[in-house]
Protein backbone atom coordinates (compact mmCIF):
# COMPACT_ATOMS: atom_id res chain seq x y z
CA UNK A 1 0.00 0.00 0.00
CA UNK A 2 1.72 3.11 -1.13
CA UNK A 3 1.19 6.41 1.01
CA UNK A 4 3.61 8.98 -0.12
CA UNK A 5 2.18 11.91 -1.93
CA UNK A 6 4.17 14.41 -3.15
CA UNK A 7 2.20 17.05 -3.00
CA UNK A 8 3.06 17.29 0.33
CA UNK A 9 6.47 17.79 -0.76
CA UNK A 10 6.63 19.52 -4.19
CA UNK A 11 8.93 22.44 -4.54
CA UNK A 12 11.34 21.59 -1.49
CA UNK A 13 15.02 21.63 -1.37
CA UNK A 14 15.56 18.22 -2.18
CA UNK A 15 12.89 19.29 -5.50
CA UNK A 16 15.28 22.44 -6.01
CA UNK A 17 18.40 20.45 -6.36
CA UNK A 18 16.98 17.80 -8.45
CA UNK A 19 14.67 19.64 -10.73
CA UNK A 20 17.81 22.37 -10.88
CA UNK A 21 20.36 19.69 -12.19
CA UNK A 22 17.01 18.08 -14.07
CA UNK A 23 16.67 20.59 -16.19
CA UNK A 24 20.10 21.67 -17.20
CA UNK A 25 20.73 18.11 -18.44
CA UNK A 26 18.05 17.82 -20.57
CA UNK A 27 18.72 20.85 -21.74
CA UNK A 28 22.38 19.93 -22.56
CA UNK A 29 21.10 16.98 -24.56
CA UNK A 30 18.90 18.48 -26.56
CA UNK A 31 21.72 20.92 -27.43
CA UNK A 32 22.18 18.10 -30.34
CA UNK A 33 19.53 17.19 -33.32
CA UNK A 34 19.52 13.70 -32.69
CA UNK A 35 16.40 12.87 -30.73
CA UNK A 36 17.06 11.10 -27.29
CA UNK A 37 14.82 8.83 -24.68
CA UNK A 38 14.05 10.12 -21.41
CA UNK A 39 12.59 7.24 -18.98
CA UNK A 40 11.45 8.38 -15.16
CA UNK A 41 10.53 5.19 -12.98
CA UNK A 42 8.68 7.37 -10.12
CA UNK A 43 6.86 9.81 -12.10
CA UNK A 44 4.11 11.45 -9.44
CA UNK A 45 1.53 13.60 -10.67
CA UNK A 46 3.43 16.33 -12.60
CA UNK A 47 2.20 19.50 -11.77
CA UNK A 48 1.25 20.41 -7.95
CA UNK A 49 -0.88 23.45 -6.66
CA UNK A 50 1.05 24.78 -4.16
CA UNK A 51 -1.97 26.40 -2.39
CA UNK A 52 -3.16 23.23 -1.71
CA UNK A 53 -3.69 22.41 2.09
CA UNK A 54 -1.25 19.36 1.75
CA UNK A 55 1.63 21.87 0.39
CA UNK A 56 0.60 24.18 2.66
CA UNK A 57 0.66 21.91 5.71
CA UNK A 58 4.34 21.29 5.31
CA UNK A 59 5.54 24.46 4.26
CA UNK A 60 8.18 23.04 2.43
CA UNK A 61 7.66 24.85 -0.94
CA UNK A 62 7.77 27.91 1.25
CA UNK A 63 11.33 27.14 2.34
CA UNK A 64 11.90 25.89 -1.29
CA UNK A 65 11.22 26.90 -4.53
CA UNK A 66 9.99 30.13 -3.43
CA UNK A 67 13.24 31.03 -1.66
CA UNK A 68 15.53 30.08 -4.12
CA UNK A 69 13.76 30.62 -7.85
CA UNK A 70 16.09 33.62 -8.22
CA UNK A 71 19.22 31.13 -7.90
CA UNK A 72 18.69 30.20 -11.17
CA UNK A 73 19.28 32.87 -14.11
CA UNK A 74 16.67 33.84 -16.24
CA UNK A 75 18.01 31.60 -19.09
CA UNK A 76 18.32 28.63 -16.97
CA UNK A 77 16.35 25.78 -18.31
CA UNK A 78 14.54 25.45 -14.92
CA UNK A 79 13.81 28.93 -14.76
CA UNK A 80 12.42 28.42 -18.53
CA UNK A 81 9.69 25.77 -17.40
CA UNK A 82 8.73 27.74 -14.10
CA UNK A 83 8.06 30.77 -16.56
CA UNK A 84 6.22 28.73 -19.01
CA UNK A 85 3.93 26.99 -16.23
CA UNK A 86 3.69 30.14 -14.26
CA UNK A 87 2.22 31.24 -17.64
CA UNK A 88 -0.17 28.39 -18.34
CA UNK A 89 -1.27 26.77 -14.79
CA UNK A 90 -0.56 29.88 -12.00
CA UNK A 91 1.95 31.59 -10.23
CA UNK A 92 1.22 28.68 -7.65
CA UNK A 93 2.44 25.61 -9.69
CA UNK A 94 5.12 23.78 -9.48
CA UNK A 95 5.90 21.55 -11.92
CA UNK A 96 7.15 17.73 -11.18
CA UNK A 97 9.87 16.43 -12.99
CA UNK A 98 7.88 14.67 -15.76
CA UNK A 99 6.35 17.89 -17.02
CA UNK A 100 10.44 19.64 -16.37
CA UNK A 101 11.19 16.93 -18.99
CA UNK A 102 8.01 17.09 -21.46
CA UNK A 103 8.52 20.89 -21.66
CA UNK A 104 12.14 21.07 -22.03
CA UNK A 105 12.25 17.47 -24.66
CA UNK A 106 10.77 18.22 -28.38
CA UNK A 107 8.63 15.57 -30.64
CA UNK A 108 11.06 13.63 -31.63
CA UNK A 109 11.94 12.54 -28.56
CA UNK A 110 10.62 9.64 -26.73
CA UNK A 111 9.26 9.88 -22.89
CA UNK A 112 8.35 7.05 -20.59
CA UNK A 113 6.88 7.17 -17.53
CA UNK A 114 5.78 5.19 -14.42
CA UNK A 115 3.56 5.72 -11.68
CA UNK A 116 2.28 2.99 -9.36
CA UNK A 117 -0.57 5.19 -7.08
CA UNK A 118 -3.62 4.97 -8.98
CA UNK A 119 -4.61 8.10 -8.42
CA UNK A 120 -1.17 9.79 -8.72
CA UNK A 121 -1.22 8.19 -12.51
CA UNK A 122 -4.53 9.74 -13.25
CA UNK A 123 -3.77 12.48 -12.91
CA UNK A 124 -0.11 12.19 -14.37
CA UNK A 125 -1.84 11.54 -17.23
CA UNK A 126 -4.25 14.49 -17.54
CA UNK A 127 -1.40 16.91 -16.94
CA UNK A 128 0.74 14.88 -19.62
CA UNK A 129 -2.35 14.85 -22.32
CA UNK A 130 -0.64 17.36 -24.59
CA UNK A 131 2.62 16.06 -24.90
CA UNK A 132 3.70 12.78 -27.16
CA UNK A 133 4.49 10.73 -23.66
CA UNK A 134 4.00 6.81 -22.88
CA UNK A 135 2.50 6.34 -19.24
CA UNK A 136 3.05 3.39 -17.32
CA UNK A 137 0.51 2.44 -14.06
CA UNK A 138 3.55 -0.46 -13.29
CA UNK A 139 6.47 -0.82 -10.84
CA UNK A 140 9.01 1.44 -12.40
CA UNK A 141 11.90 -0.36 -12.35
CA UNK A 142 10.37 -3.67 -14.05
CA UNK A 143 9.01 -0.72 -16.27
CA UNK A 144 12.57 0.51 -16.90
CA UNK A 145 14.17 -3.32 -17.40
CA UNK A 146 11.25 -3.56 -20.10
CA UNK A 147 12.77 -0.08 -22.17
CA UNK A 148 16.33 -0.70 -22.33
CA UNK A 149 18.28 -0.25 -24.19
CA UNK A 150 15.50 2.16 -25.00
CA UNK A 151 15.53 3.70 -28.80
CA UNK A 152 16.57 6.03 -29.62
CA UNK A 153 19.44 4.93 -27.21
CA UNK A 154 20.62 8.52 -26.46
CA UNK A 155 18.98 9.59 -23.51
CA UNK A 156 18.75 9.79 -19.73
CA UNK A 157 16.77 8.02 -16.95
CA UNK A 158 15.73 9.78 -13.70
CA UNK A 159 14.93 6.98 -10.88
CA UNK A 160 13.20 9.49 -7.94
CA UNK A 161 11.92 6.21 -5.82
CA UNK A 162 9.44 7.58 -2.21
CA UNK A 163 12.34 5.28 -0.04
CA UNK A 164 8.69 3.76 1.32
CA UNK A 165 9.97 0.44 1.34
CA UNK A 166 13.20 0.01 3.11
CA UNK A 167 14.24 -2.60 1.05
CA UNK A 168 14.92 -0.09 -1.84
CA UNK A 169 18.02 0.53 -0.85
CA UNK A 170 19.36 -2.38 -0.78
CA UNK A 171 17.38 -3.03 -4.43
CA UNK A 172 18.14 0.02 -6.18
CA UNK A 173 21.86 -0.62 -6.62
CA UNK A 174 21.00 -4.23 -8.01
CA UNK A 175 18.44 -2.62 -10.38
CA UNK A 176 20.92 0.16 -11.70
CA UNK A 177 23.89 -2.64 -12.21
CA UNK A 178 21.24 -4.35 -14.76
CA UNK A 179 20.17 -1.15 -16.17
CA UNK A 180 23.98 0.15 -16.95
CA UNK A 181 24.40 -3.50 -18.52
CA UNK A 182 21.96 -3.03 -20.89
CA UNK A 183 22.38 1.01 -21.72
CA UNK A 184 25.69 1.17 -21.26
CA UNK A 185 25.74 4.85 -23.10
CA UNK A 186 22.69 6.10 -20.71
CA UNK A 187 22.93 8.99 -18.27
CA UNK A 188 21.36 7.09 -15.26
CA UNK A 189 20.52 9.42 -11.89
CA UNK A 190 19.27 8.53 -8.79
CA UNK A 191 17.59 10.58 -5.79
CA UNK A 192 18.44 10.32 -2.43
CA UNK A 193 17.87 11.95 0.59
CA UNK A 194 20.67 12.61 3.10
CA UNK A 195 18.68 10.90 6.57
CA UNK A 196 19.96 11.98 10.05
CA UNK A 197 19.64 8.29 10.78
CA UNK A 198 22.50 7.10 7.56
CA UNK A 199 20.23 4.63 5.83
CA UNK A 200 21.13 5.92 2.28
CA UNK A 201 24.57 5.41 3.52
CA UNK A 202 25.04 1.38 2.34
CA UNK A 203 23.30 2.18 -0.41
CA UNK A 204 25.94 4.79 -1.55
CA UNK A 205 28.85 2.59 -0.97
CA UNK A 206 27.42 -0.09 -3.16
CA UNK A 207 26.80 2.23 -6.16
CA UNK A 208 30.30 3.78 -5.81
CA UNK A 209 31.82 0.60 -6.00
CA UNK A 210 30.19 -0.43 -9.04
CA UNK A 211 30.59 2.97 -10.65
CA UNK A 212 33.77 4.56 -9.24
CA UNK A 213 33.70 7.58 -12.41
CA UNK A 214 29.79 8.43 -11.25
CA UNK A 215 28.94 12.27 -10.23
CA UNK A 216 27.88 12.05 -6.79
CA UNK A 217 26.41 15.47 -5.60
CA UNK A 218 25.06 16.24 -2.50
CA UNK A 219 23.86 19.35 -0.58
CA UNK A 220 22.64 20.13 2.64
CA UNK A 221 20.01 21.96 4.54
CA UNK A 222 17.65 22.89 7.82
CA UNK A 223 15.23 20.03 8.14
CA UNK A 224 11.85 20.94 7.46
CA UNK A 225 10.62 20.12 10.81
CA UNK A 226 12.76 19.93 14.14
CA UNK A 227 13.76 16.71 14.18
CA UNK A 228 12.85 15.75 10.58
CA UNK A 229 15.52 12.75 9.26
CA UNK A 230 16.07 14.44 6.06
CA UNK A 231 19.16 16.80 6.04
CA UNK A 232 20.16 17.27 2.60
CA UNK A 233 19.84 15.97 -1.16
CA UNK A 234 21.73 13.87 -3.31
CA UNK A 235 22.15 13.13 -6.94
CA UNK A 236 24.04 9.71 -8.17
CA UNK A 237 24.91 10.16 -12.22
CA UNK A 238 25.62 7.58 -14.06
CA UNK A 239 27.76 8.48 -17.09
CA UNK A 240 27.38 12.52 -16.52
CA UNK A 241 26.76 14.92 -18.95
CA UNK A 242 30.28 16.94 -19.83
CA UNK A 243 30.21 20.38 -17.74
CA UNK A 244 27.47 18.70 -14.96
CA UNK A 245 29.88 19.31 -12.08
CA UNK A 246 30.67 23.13 -12.88
CA UNK A 247 26.72 23.17 -12.61
CA UNK A 248 26.49 21.34 -9.58
CA UNK A 249 29.23 23.36 -7.90
CA UNK A 250 26.94 26.12 -8.67
CA UNK A 251 23.99 24.96 -7.24
CA UNK A 252 26.02 23.93 -3.95
CA UNK A 253 27.54 27.58 -3.72
CA UNK A 254 24.11 28.68 -3.42
CA UNK A 255 22.30 25.79 -1.56
CA UNK A 256 25.77 26.73 1.27
CA UNK A 257 24.24 30.18 1.67
CA UNK A 258 21.35 28.53 3.31
N1 LIG B 1 9.80 12.33 -9.70
C1 LIG B 1 8.72 13.16 -9.21
C2 LIG B 1 9.11 14.61 -9.31
O1 LIG B 1 10.29 14.93 -9.06
O2 LIG B 1 8.27 15.45 -9.64
C3 LIG B 1 8.35 12.82 -7.79
C4 LIG B 1 8.16 11.37 -7.53
S1 LIG B 1 7.74 10.97 -5.88
C5 LIG B 1 9.22 11.24 -5.02
C6 LIG B 1 7.66 9.23 -5.99
C7 LIG B 1 6.45 8.70 -6.72
O3 LIG B 1 6.67 7.31 -6.97
C8 LIG B 1 5.14 8.78 -5.95
O4 LIG B 1 4.19 9.45 -6.73
C9 LIG B 1 4.73 7.32 -5.72
O5 LIG B 1 3.32 7.12 -5.82
C10 LIG B 1 5.43 6.62 -6.86
N2 LIG B 1 5.80 5.21 -6.63
C11 LIG B 1 6.11 4.58 -5.49
N3 LIG B 1 6.53 3.32 -5.73
C12 LIG B 1 6.53 3.17 -7.08
C13 LIG B 1 6.92 2.12 -7.95
N4 LIG B 1 7.38 0.96 -7.48
N5 LIG B 1 6.83 2.31 -9.27
C14 LIG B 1 6.37 3.50 -9.78
N6 LIG B 1 5.99 4.53 -9.00
C15 LIG B 1 6.08 4.37 -7.67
Amino acid sequence: MLSYQHIYHAGNLADVHKHGLLAWMLEYLTRKDKPLTYIETHGGRAIYDLTDAAARKTGEAAQGIEKTRHWFGTEHPFTLVLRQVAASDGADSYPGSPLIAASLLRPTDSIHLAELHPQEHAALTLAMSPYPAKIHLRDGFDMAHGLTPPTPRRGMMLIDPSYEIKDDYLTIPRHIAKFTRAWNVGIIALWYPILTNKAHLPMLDAMMADHPQAMRHEVRFPPARPGHGMVGSGMFVINPPYGLDVEAGKLSQKFNTL
